[in-house]
């Protein structure tokens, strides 16, 4: 039985002829498994949607799995995070978190009935003597010296290796199978390393770890695993993965690639992720210009807007690039939909309703949505000194400005058409104040006779809390900022004005109450979401109000 509401993909067609076929009982068993040496990406989000997706879909499971095999690069701090953003994206594993290392026993186990098979081998050749001997794309390799050992030398090796009797790099247990491979994953694979080091999960109880293509599909295999779902990278290892399991006569999970997420503007690699964090280019792997799953959180992006990009950008077999404008549109709509609406002066300039009485306040009560009733009302207060915002005075205005200039009406969103009659200037010549008149028959309602033609947004002086506002755009200005350049590096395209930090922002008062994290429509300026770490009142901007992504959508209908 499968949950056929969402589309499906060349993924659930296989699992679909499995469960005909009968081929793993009708069990549906996934995994997702990061390596816990960095904070996960938006690339991960789609293997995370799709691996946990395909256990929703067929009332299966999804296990979660550190893959921990390089323990000088991987922390808790990491572990952490990874289960904190899997269980914010909405997701659940089965049972127990898993970790590669939980198997160490089993897996040397595995290694040495290799050996015994005469199917693995101790090598002592160096780092540069491998390299010689494994050939090149054209050329076969060459056997090591070390290849034919009797199996009773190996056992002896590989527990001396065990026991801590050499040096990291010393010697490593290698897989028989075929130096003239024009699979280079085939020429012997290194298995076996040693690694004087201490793990996060085991201690100091091994000095040799297993290799990726090793430990992985005997994890599958180890947990039951019906579909091993990875990224087209790891073709290549495919036939790996099935020599170890097949020599082994373990159970045999399938082995399925699909295309990574590639999204311009951005690089999605941990590697270069965590230059940037340790560079300093960014604050922490969850600063909101990262394209970290934290980052995008504390951007204001929401699960569900992530997950909704995931299911449009559906799986292929075919790498592309995704336009990061998709994403920004998928938390607009969202956010559209959504979001309260509040009032927040970025630049403030003071204005003085000079026939307004001192003193006097009104509370206006407002929609919070203009589309949603559900969503409530909340109140507004106003008074005789108010804030707008600077650029929405011109004293010379250009064509077709429908905000404030001298002598024109605009109206105050959910309040009073107002006038500017006098503009106060400083001995420098600028607009420090903007005096006023109001029309008190104007409240919600057009006279006869007139319509201003525009609406701005506005906060009372006396009423309005300081804001900290940061006015976040894309990390790098250039589309490709990954691509091999003769001369550059990822680095050099990063976009000086990502960044934009407000201070004296004029909020309403209403967004004292707002929670950690909740995301706005600030009126006439953008998606923005309430930090989630600072306690004050700090506003990040999320995406700005213009959809570059629908109306390239609409164009293409
Ligand atoms: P990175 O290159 O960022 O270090 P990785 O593949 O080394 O990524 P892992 O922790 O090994 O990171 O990845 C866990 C899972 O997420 C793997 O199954 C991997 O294929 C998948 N994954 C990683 N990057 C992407 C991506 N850009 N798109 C889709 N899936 C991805
Ligand atoms: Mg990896």
């Amino acid at each position: 039985m499968s949950d056929t509401s969402k589309p499906g993909n060349f993924i659930t067609q296989i699992i679909d002829k499995d469960n005909e076929s009968g081929k793993h009982g009708g069990k549906v068993l996934t995994r997702f498994p990061p390596e816990p040496n960095g904070y996960l990406h938006i690339g991960h989000a789609k293997s995370i949607c799709l691996n946990f997706g395909l256990a929703q879909r067929y009332q299966g499971q999804c296990n979660l799995r550190f893959d921990d095999t390089n323990p000088e690069k991987e922390s808790v701090e990491y572990i952490e995070s990874i289960k904190r953003d899997v269980e914010w994206l909405g997701f659940q594993w089965k049972e127990d978190i898993k970790f590669a290392s939980d198997y160490f026993e089993q897996l040397f186990n595995f290694a040495v009935q290799l050996i015994q098979e005469g199917k693995a081998y101790v090598c002592q050749l160096n780092a540069e003597q491998m390299r010689e001997y494994r050939g090149t794309l054209k050329e076969p390799g060459k056997n090591s010296p070390y290849r034919d050992r009797s199996v009773e030398e190996n056992m002896a090796l590989f527990m001396d290796m065990k026991a801590g009797k050499y040096k990291d790099g010393e010697a490593v247990l290698r897989a028989k199978i075929d130096m003239a491979s024009p699979n280079i994953n085939m020429r012997d694979p290194i298995i076996y390393r040693v690694r004087h080091v201490h793990h996060h999960q085991t201690g100091d109880a091994w000095c040799v770890y297993p290799m990726y293509d090793f430990t992985h599909c005997l994890s599958d295999a180890i947990e039951g695993i019906t579909h091993s779902v990875c990224t087209l990278e790891f073709q290549d290892h495919r036939p790996l993965y099935d020599w170890t399991l097949e020599t082994l006569g373990t159970a045999h999970p399938q082995q399925i690639e699909f295309a990574r997420l590639n999204l311009n503007y951005t690089v999605t690699s941990k590697r270069k992720l965590k230059q940037l964090v340790d560079d300093k280019h960014v604050g922490s792997w969850d600063d909101p210009r990262m394209p970290t799953i934290s980052g995008l959180r504390r951007r204001g992006y929401t699960a569900a807007s992530i997950r909704n990009f995931c299911d449009r950008i559906g799986v292929t077999k075919s790498d592309s690039v995704v336009d990061m404008g998709m994403l920004e549109h998928a938390i607009r709509e969202d956010l559209d939909a959504n979001a309260n609406r509040a009032m927040v002066v970025l630049n403030p300039i003071k204005v003085t309703l000079t026939n307004y009485p001192e003193g006097k306040e009104e509370i206006f009560t407002v929609n919070n949505h203009p589309k949603n009733e559900e969503a409530g009302t909340r109140e507004v207060p106003f008074s005789k000194h108010l804030f707008v915002d600077a650029a929405d005075f011109a004293e010379v205005p250009p064509r077709k400005w429908k905000r404030m200039t001298l002598d024109g009406a605009v109206r105050l969103r959910g309040g009073y058409v107002i006038t500017c009659s006098e503009v106060v200037k400083n001995d420098n010549g600028d607009v420090v104040e903007l005096l006023c008149t109001y029309d008190e028959n104007t409240l919600g309602v057009n006279p006869e006779g007139y319509k201003p033609k525009g609406v701005i947004h506005w906060v009372s002086a006396e009423h309005a809390v300081d804001a900290q506002v940061n006015l976040y755009d894309r990390l790098f200005d250039n589309e490709a900022p990954d691509a091999n350049y003769e001369d550059k590096t990822f680095l050099d395209f990063i976009n000086s004005d990502s960044l934009t930090v407000i201070q004296g922002a004029k909020a309403e008062p209403s967004l004292l109450n707002s929670a950690k994290g909740q995301g706005f429509q600030f009126e006439r300026e953008g998606y923005f979401c309430r930090d989630l770490k600072e306690e004050g009142m700090v506003f990040n901007r999320t995406v700005t109000l213009r959809d570059s992504w629908a109306k390239i959508e609409a164009k293409g209908k």
